[in-house]
């Protein structure tokens, strides 16, 4: 077994995408403290942009600016439940912000092991020798049916009620996010996501992207590319993390 230390590396490309009027997708993260967050904001007016970059901006100040070297997960969670009463509150405070909320999906690299955290519907994947794995399962009405043998994947995927999803930060005083433990190996490769991205390209063809081997960026930029290509009917962000 290697004793070395893996390191990190990473990009990501948030895009409005073909038929929204604005951005409501927000991404951060720190490649020295091994914090990776992506957010899709959901609400009236501007507030699904002031939702999801309210939960990017608390997470990172708790878990990167404020913390010295990589968090734990126990940290990661705390961060989550912090940020979450912060749009809360925001909301409690100002009508017009009432009911807005956002999904958060993150990932924390460790030395020998990554955490992937998530609440609502975006979602992490790791490919790791050519094959792609979906590690999150999405908080969504649709998904829960499908989980419990109610509904098939391609009724869900037709469902009008596909967009609902059952768990967001902000729209409750409390929320608990899912947490995965992965041990990380050289070579890995993660990729966390809002849902512009899953609705408009197949598990498949995701692999078959990330499969290229071309640097971060450009694989980014190429499946920004390919999800617009396909309709970009929502905003779409993708943040890839290599283990090297
Ligand atoms: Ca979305």
């Amino acid at each position: 077994m290697s004793t070395a230390l893996v390191q990190y590396t990473a990009a990501a490309v948030s895009d409005r995408g073909r038929k929204r009027p604005s951005n409501e997708d927000a991404f951060g993260y720190s490649v020295e403290h091994g914090v990776f967050l992506v957010c899709d904001g959901m609400g009236g007016a501007a507030a699904g942009e002031i939702a999801s970059s309210l939960a990017v901006d608390e997470t990172m100040r708790l878990l990167a600016a404020e913390v010295v070297g990589a968090p734990t997960p126990e940290q990661a969670e705390k961060a989550i439940c912090a940020a979450n009463l912060a749009i809360y509150a925001r909301s409690q405070r100002n009508p017009k912000l009432a009911g807005m909320g956002t999904t958060l999906v993150a990932l924390i690299a460790g030395e020998r092991q990554v955490w992937i955290l998530n609440v609502g519907d975006s979602r992490g994947y790791r490919l790791r020798n050519g094959k792609l794995d979906q590690i999150t399962q999405d908080h969504s009405l649709v998904e829960e049916q499908v989980r419990m043998g109610r509904m098939n994947r391609s009724e869900a995927q037709r469902s009008p009620l596909r967009n609902v999803i059952t768990r967001a930060l902000g729209t409750q005083g409390q929320v608990t996010a899912d947490i995965f433990a992965l041990e990380a190996e050289p070579g890995d490769l993660y990729l966390l996501c809002s849902d512009g991205l899953t609705r408009e390209l197949s598990d498949p063809l995701i692999e078959s992207l990330l499969r290229l081997e071309l640097p971060l960026d450009e694989l980014c930029a190429r499946l920004v590319g390919a999800a617009n290509k396909a309709g970009g009917h929502d905003n779409i962000t993708c943040l890839l993390v290599k283990a090297g």
